[in-house]
C-alpha cells in the first residue's frame, strides 16, 4: 500500500501540467510526408511535437534519445528489466466544424478543446508528469521505466515497426491510448478481398431480356461498414416498373435512397448506415442492402454471379456463418465480418473487400483456408490478405494485477478486463495493455470535431499512471 496521496502530487503541479499540454496541443502534428525531410520524414510538425517531449525530457533529467525522426524515448530508473508506456504525438486532419480553433487549445467549462486533446496528446502529458513526479519524489525503482514516443499511430505504425526494429521491447507496458479500465484483450484483424474471376459476357448483352449492371459501388474503407450504395444500370423499356420496385423498396425497408434515368443509365442509390468495422451489426450495410434489391433484377450474367455470390455469403451474416467460419471464445467473443468494399464493372469485374476480426484462440490460416475454398467455388479468389495477429495478456499476470489495484484504489472503481475487436496501439508490445485515458461512461471525442480532455480526468490520470510507474517499477 503506498503512502503517497499521488493526486495531491498532481494537484501541486496542476498549473504546470495544463499550460504544457495546452502548448504541446498548439504545435500541428498532422501527417504531412509530401514536405518530410530525412530528419523529419514524416513532415514538420509531428517532428517538432516529438523534439518538444525529448527537449523536455533531457531538460527534466531524463534519457532522451529520438530514433530516425520516426519514435523517440524518455527513459528513467535503472535495473534489467524496461517497462514501457507507449504514446503517440501524431493527431488525425482537424477537419470542420470547430467552436474555437482546433490547435488554440482553448480551456472552456473544465475541458481543454483541441485536436489531440484526447488522442493522444494530453493523456502522453499526462503519462510525462506521472514519470516527472515519481523522480521527484525520488522513489527507487529496479526497473527502468520508458516512455515510447509514436509519431505515426493514425496512419502506417511505421514508428513503432521501425522503433522495435532498432530498440529493446519492454517486458511489460501500457498504453494510455484507448480506455480505462483496462483492454487486455483484442481479436486478430485481417483485411482482404474477393476478386471475381472475369467471364466478359458481352454474348449475354445481346438476350433482350438482360439488364447490364454497368457498376456497382459501395464503402471505400475495409474497417467500415458502408454508409451509401450506387448501381448503375443500361436503361430499358422496363425503367417505370423498376422505379417503382425500388421505392417500394426503400419503403418497405425504412431507408433512404433515389432512383433516377441520367441519359442512357438507370442509377440507384442507397444509403445505409456507418459503424465501426469491429461491430457491423451496429450498422446498416448500403451495398448488401442495394444488392438485396438487384437480386429481383434479371440481371446479365457476371453481374448475376457478383451479386448472388455477395448475398449468399454475406447478406445479414456479419459472423461468418454462411462461410462456416463462425468462431467465438470467451476471452473475446465472436469472429465478425464486414464487408467494407464492394466494387463491380461490367469490364473490369468485381471485388469484396473484407475486415475479418477474429478471437484469440481462432486459427486463422484455417479460417482463411476455408474462405479460399468457398469462394474458389463461385470462381472468386482471396488476394491482398494482410493480418496484425490478436494480443492478449493474461488475466493473472503481474502487469495486469498491478494496474488493476493502481485503478481500484486512485478510482474507487472496480477494476474490470474489457476485451475488444482491436487494435489499440497496446498491440505493438509484447505484454501491453491500453491502459485509460477514457473514462467509463465519458463520450469519445477523438477524430471529433471539438475533440476534448476534461481537465480533472487529465489529473486523475495522471495521478493513475504516476502510482502505476511506482508500482511497476518496484516489483
Ligand atoms: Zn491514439
Amino acid at each position: 500500500m503506498s503512502t503517497i496521496n499521488w493526486m495531491e502530487e498532481v494537484l501541486k503541479r496542476k498549473d504546470e501540467l495544463v499550460k504544457d499540454t495546452q502548448e504541446f496541443l498548439r504545435i500541428k502534428s498532422v501527417l504531412d510526408e509530401e514536405n518530410g525531410t530525412s530528419e523529419a520524414p514524416l513532415g514538420e510538425g509531428i517532428d517538432a511535437a516529438l523534439q518538444y517531449l525529448l527537449l523536455k525530457g533531457s531538460k527534466d533529467g531524463f534519457l532522451a534519445k529520438n530514433v530516425d525522426g520516426l519514435a523517440g524515448h524518455v527513459e528513467m530508473g535503472e535495473g534489467e528489466e524496461l517497462v514501457g508506456i507507449l504514446c503517440h504525438v501524431d493527431v488525425v486532419p482537424e477537419g470542420d466544424g470547430w467552436s474555437s480553433d482546433p490547435f488554440g487549445a482553448e480551456i472552456r467549462e473544465g475541458k481543454i478543446f483541441a485536436r489531440g486533446a484526447i488522442d493522444d496528446k494530453g493523456p502522453t502529458m499526462a503519462a510525462y508528469y506521472a514519470m516527472k513526479i515519481v523522480k521527484d519524489l525520488g522513489i527507487p525503482l529496479n526497473k527502468r521505466i520508458r516512455m515510447i514516443i509514436g509519431t505515426d499511430e493514425e496512419s502506417n505504425w511505421r514508428c513503432v515497426d521501425h522503433y522495435f526494429k532498432h530498440e529493446e521491447m519492454p517486458t511489460m507496458g501500457f498504453a494510455p491510448d484507448a480506455d480505462f479500465p483496462i483492454i487486455y484483450a483484442e481479436k486478430g484483424i485481417a483485411d482482404f478481398d474477393l476478386v471475381m474471376k472475369v467471364n466478359h459476357n458481352s454474348v449475354e448483352s445481346s438476350h433482350e431480356q438482360t439488364i447490364i449492371l454497368k457498376s456497382f459501388q459501395s464503402g471505400r474503407r475495409y474497417n467500415m461498414v458502408p454508409d451509401f450504395a450506387e448501381a448503375r444500370l443500361n436503361t430499358t423499356i422496363h425503367d417505370d416498373k423498376l422505379l417503382a420496385e425500388f421505392n417500394n423498396y426503400i419503403t418497405q425497408t425504412q431507408l433512404l435512397g433515389k432512383g433516377y434515368v441520367a441519359g442512357d443509365t438507370l442509377v440507384f442509390e442507397l444509403e445505409g448506415q456507418s459503424a465501426h468495422g469491429m461491430e457491423p451489426k451496429k450498422g446498416k450495410n448500403a451495398g448488401l442492402l442495394l444488392a438485396s434489391f438487384l437480386k429481383g433484377i434479371q440481371l446479365d450474367k457476371d453481374a448475376f454471379s457478383y451479386i448472388t455470390f455477395l448475398l449468399d455469403y454475406f447478406y445479414d451474416d456479419s459472423r461468418g456463418e454462411k462461410l462456416g467460419v463462425r468462431y467465438s471464445d470467451e476471452i473475446t467473443g465472436d469472429l465478425t465480418i464486414n464487408v467494407g468494399k464492394m466494387a463491380y464493372t461490367n469490364e473490369a469485374g468485381g471485388s469484396i473487400g473484407i475486415n475479418l476480426r477474429y478471437p484469440v484462440t481462432n486459427d486463422m490460416e484455417k479460417t482463411r483456408e476455408k474462405i479460399e475454398e468457398v469462394a474458389g467455388l463461385s470462381s472468386f479468389a482471396l488476394r491482398n490478405f494482410s493480418d496484425s495477429k490478436p494480443h492478449h495478456v493474461d488475466k493473472n499476470h503481474t502487469l495486469i494485477k498491478t494496474l488493476q489495484k493502481v485503478y481500484e484504489e486512485q478510482t474507487g472503481e472496480e477494476a474490470t478486463l474489457i476485451s475488444i475487436g482491436g487494435g489499440t496501439y497496446a498491440r505493438s508490445l509484447k505484454a501491453g495493455v491500453a491502459f485509460g485515458p477514457l473514462f467509463p461512461g465519458r463520450p469519445d471525442s477523438a477524430h471529433q470535431k471539438d475533440e476534448y480532455i476534461i481537465i480533472e480526468d487529465l489529473l486523475k490520470a495522471t495521478a493513475i499512471y504516476a502510482q502505476a510507474i511506482s508500482e511497476l517499477g518496484k516489483i
